[in-house]
C-alpha cells in the first residue's frame, strides 16, 4: 500500500509472475531537428518497472502516447523509441504494433515470445483514447491479464488507457508512480519547514491554482519569469514592453491581498537583467525593477534578486520548483535560472523537488542533477498533483485493488 493514505496497490507488493502486463509509460520524448530523441529520461525512468516484471516471467505489452496527433500520422510513430528500448534491453526484442485492432496486430500479441516486448503504436492514434471510450478501453484490456500504471506524466489525464482500463483488469500502480506519489506526497501532507516555493516560466494564467495551494503550503514563494511580470503590473510597476497577462492583472491582485492573511510571503524581483527578445544582437543591461526602460523587456532576474533568492533557499528544508526565471533559451538571459539551480543543488539537507519540462530542459546539460532529491518527470501532473493532492488515473487505480 502506498504511504499517506493512498490505498493502491504497487508492483512489488503483489505478485504478478507469469502473466501478460499491459504496461502504460510515458515515452512521450522530445526529439531533436534531425528527428533523434532529445533526452531519453523517460525512457529510462521506466526500465525499473520494466525490469521488475520482465525478471517476473511476464510478457510486458507497453502503451504510450507520443506528441499530440489528431490522427494516425507516421510523423508521430513510436519506431524510434521502440528502437531506442531495444538498445537499452539488448536481450529483448521490442516488436512495435502498428494496429493492435486489426487482425495481423491481434496475431503478432497473440505470439508474443518471452524474450520479446510488445509496443503498440502511439495511443493517440485512437479516438477512444482521449474520449475515453469504454469499447476501446475493453479492446486494450482483452490483450492481457493485469494492468499497471507507470506513467505519472499522463496520469491527470482523463483517458481510456489511464482511467479505464483499471475498470476491467487488476491493476497496480509501477515503481515510478510510486516514487512520484511519496514524493510529491511528501511536500502536500507533511512538508519540513521551511519550505520555500520557487515559480517562474512564461504564464501565470496555468499556475493560478497551483499559487492558491502553495501559499497555504509555502513560507516563501520567490517569483520569476513572465509570470512576475503580471505581479509587478498588478502593482502599477511600468514594465515596459515585457510578456505579461494583462487578463491575469486581477487576480494577481487578488493573491497578493489573500497573501496578507497568510503567514506566506511573495518576494517579485528587485532588478532584472532587460533586453529585447526580437533582437539577439542588442546588449543585456541590469535594471532596478522600478527603472525598466520603456522599449525594454524584463528577460531575467537580475544579481539583486538572484543574491536575496539564494539567501532564503538556503535556509531552506522543502524545496519545490518550477519554472525557468528568465528567458533561458537565449544564453544571455539564463543566469538566473542557473543561480536558482545552482542554489538549491548546493543547499544541504534539504528536499527538492523539481519538475517542469522547461525546467528540465533549462538544467538537464549540469552535472548536479543527482543533489536535487526529486526530479519529477511529469510536468502539468506534478503541478495538478500538489494542487489537488490526488489525480484521476491515480484515483482510477484506487477502486479496484
Ligand atoms: P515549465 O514547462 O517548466 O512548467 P513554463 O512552460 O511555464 O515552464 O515556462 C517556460 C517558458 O517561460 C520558457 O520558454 C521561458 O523562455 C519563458 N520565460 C521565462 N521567463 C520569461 C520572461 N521574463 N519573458 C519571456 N519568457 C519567459
Ligand atoms: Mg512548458
Amino acid at each position: 500500500m502506498i504511504t499517506n493514505g493512498f490505498n493502491i496497490k504497487t508492483i512489488d507488493e503483489a505478485t504478478i509472475a507469469g502473466k501478460k502486463v499491459l504496461l502504460k509509460v510515458d515515452f512521450n520524448v522530445s526529439l531533436t531537428k534531425k528527428l533523434t530523441i532529445a533526452d531519453d529520461a523517460r525512457i529510462r525512468q521506466a526500465l525499473p518497472t520494466i525490469r521488475y516484471l520482465l525478471n517476473q516471467g511476464n510478457r510486458l505489452i507497453l502503451v504510450s502516447h507520443f506528441g499530440r496527433p489528431k490522427e494516425r500520422d507516421s510523423h508521430f510513430s513510436l519506431k524510434i523509441v521502440a528502437e531506442h528500448l531495444h538498445k537499452l534491453l539488448p536481450k529483448y526484442k521490442v516488436t512495435l504494433i502498428d494496429d493492435f485492432l486489426s487482425r495481423k496486430g491481434k496475431k503478432e500479441i497473440a505470439q508474443q515470445k518471452k524474450d520479446e516486448i510488445v509496443m503498440l503504436e502511439n495511443i493517440r492514434f485512437y479516438k477512444g483514447e482521449s474520449e475515453n471510450d469504454p469499447g476501446f478501453a475493453k479492446e486494450l484490456a482483452s490483450l492481457a491479464d493485469v494492468y499497471v500504471n507507470d506513467a505519472f506524466g499522463a496520469i491527470h489525464r482523463p483517458h481510456a488507457s489511464v482511467v479505464g482500463l483499471p475498470k476491467y483488469l487488476p491493476s497496480y500502480a509501477g515503481l515510478l508512480l510510486k516514487e512520484e506519489i511519496e514524493m510529491l506526497s511528501q511536500v502536500i501532507k507533511n512538508p519540513k519547514k521551511p519550505l520555500i516555493a520557487i515559480l517562474g516560466g512564461s504564464k501565470i494564467s496555468t499556475k493560478i491554482n497551483l499559487i492558491n495551494k502553495l501559499m497555504e503550503l509555502s513560507d516563501f514563494i520567490l517569483v520569476g519569469g513572465g509570470l512576475a511580470n503580471t505581479f509587478l503590473a498588478a502593482q502599477g510597476i511600468n514594465i515596459g514592453k515585457s510578456l505579461f497577462e494583462k487578463e491575469c492583472l486581477n487576480v494577481a491582485k487578488d493573491i497578493i491581498t489573500k497573501l496578507e492573511e497568510k503567514h506566506c510571503k511573495l518576494l517579485l524581483p528587485e532588478d532584472a537583467v532587460v533586453g529585447d527578445p526580437n533582437d539577439l544582437g542588442k546588449q543585456s543591461m541590469v535594471y532596478k525593477i522600478e527603472k525598466v526602460p520603456q522599449d525594454d523587456s524584463i528577460l531575467d532576474i537580475g544579481p539583486e534578486t538572484q543574491i536575496k533568492y539564494g539567501a532564503i533557499i538556503h535556509k531552506a528544508k522543502t524545496i519545490v520548483w518550477n519554472g525557468p526565471v528568465g528567458l533561458f533559451e537565449n544564453p544571455q538571459f539564463r543566469h538566473g535560472t542557473d543561480y536558482i539551480y545552482y542554489a538549491i543543488t548546493h543547499t544541504s539537507g534539504t528536499i527538492s523537488i523539481v519538475g517542469g519540462g522547461d525546467t528540465l530542459a533549462a538544467i538537464s546539460k549540469k552535472e548536479y542533477l543527482n543533489k536535487i532529491t526529486h526530479i519529477s518527470t511529469g510536468g502539468g501532473a506534478m503541478l495538478e498533483f500538489i494542487e489537488k493532492g490526488t489525480l484521476p488515473g491515480i484515483e482510477a487505480l484506487k477502486h479496484v485493488s
